[in-house]
């Protein structure tokens, strides 16, 4: 068998199948930081193809959630399933795509070797994934300068390109449209569309409810680390 080489063919390859029912989700769980319950009880799934937006308060949980779907933190009590992505953490996270506070990016690194980078850690091959990326995000000559010398709106760019390299089928993204502008956003809205659309689970915690509406299929709304209620 040949393996697939463009990224049109990885991403092919990546897509799951028809009627495949990829799901992600959180049952009775339960988070506690000593004596600070971060999540209390919370049951939630979240489905491939639609794009999920998280909304709540400052405090009421959200990037715990994420954190905890991104297997990055284990829940206290309570069970998490990533269904058909996987049984182990690093099963998860091979196909995990994360985009937080933090870009994961190095700062003394171009935006290029940050995307070429995580690219071969992928075992993927480096120019390709950067030259599609470039393409896809509109890097210009910034992408050929250190990362710590960015805008706000170019290591976002950056660090999406970065988690997306891999096609992930699991994309997960905390507060992707601070201090971006319009442009950016809606730019930003149409790479989840896209994502969604190829079969990723995606889901973005966000505080600005316009953006929820524009941007999601879904709206899951936590307060005090409780789901309140979801629009589905
Ligand atoms: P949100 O993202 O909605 O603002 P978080 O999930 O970050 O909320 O935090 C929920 C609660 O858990 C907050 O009270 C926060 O202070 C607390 N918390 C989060 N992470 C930690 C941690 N590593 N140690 C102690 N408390 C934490
Ligand atoms: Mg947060």
């Amino acid at each position: 068998m040949r393996l697939p080489s463009t990224s049109e063919e990885r991403q092919a390859a990546r897509v799951p199948d028809p009627g495949s029912d990829v799901r992600v989700g959180l049952r009775a769980v339960t988070k506690t930081y000593g004596p600070v319950r971060a999540l209390v009880g919370v049951t939630v799934e979240f489905v491939a193809g639609r794009v999920s937006m998280v909304v709540g308060p400052n405090g009421s949980g959200k990037s715990t959630l994420l954190s905890i779907l991104g297997t990055l933190t284990r829940p206290t009590s309570g069970k998490v399933s990533h269904g058909l992505l996987g049984r182990s953490r690093e099963e998860v996270r091979t196909v995990l795509g994360w985009v937080g506070h933090d870009s994961l990016c190095y700062a003394d690194l171009t935006g290029r070797e940050n995307i070429e980078l995580a690219a071969r850690l992928h075992g993927l091959p480096a120019h390709p994934a950067f030259e599609a990326a470039r393409a896809r995000f509109e890097l210009g000559s910034f992408a050929e300068r250190p990362f710590r010398t960015y805008s706000r709106g170019q290591r976002q760019r950056v660090a999406l390109a970065r988690a997306l390299v891999h096609t992930p089928r699991l994309l997960l993204l905390d507060e992707p449209t601070t201090g971006l502008d319009t442009k950016s956003i809606d730019a930003l809205r149409a790479v989840l569309r896209d994502e969604a659309s190829r079969g990723a689970v995606v889901v973005v915690i966000t505080h600005d409810e316009g953006f929820a509406s524009a941007a999601g299929d879904v709206r899951v709304a936590l307060d005090r680390g409780r789901i309140t209620g979801d629009a589905e």
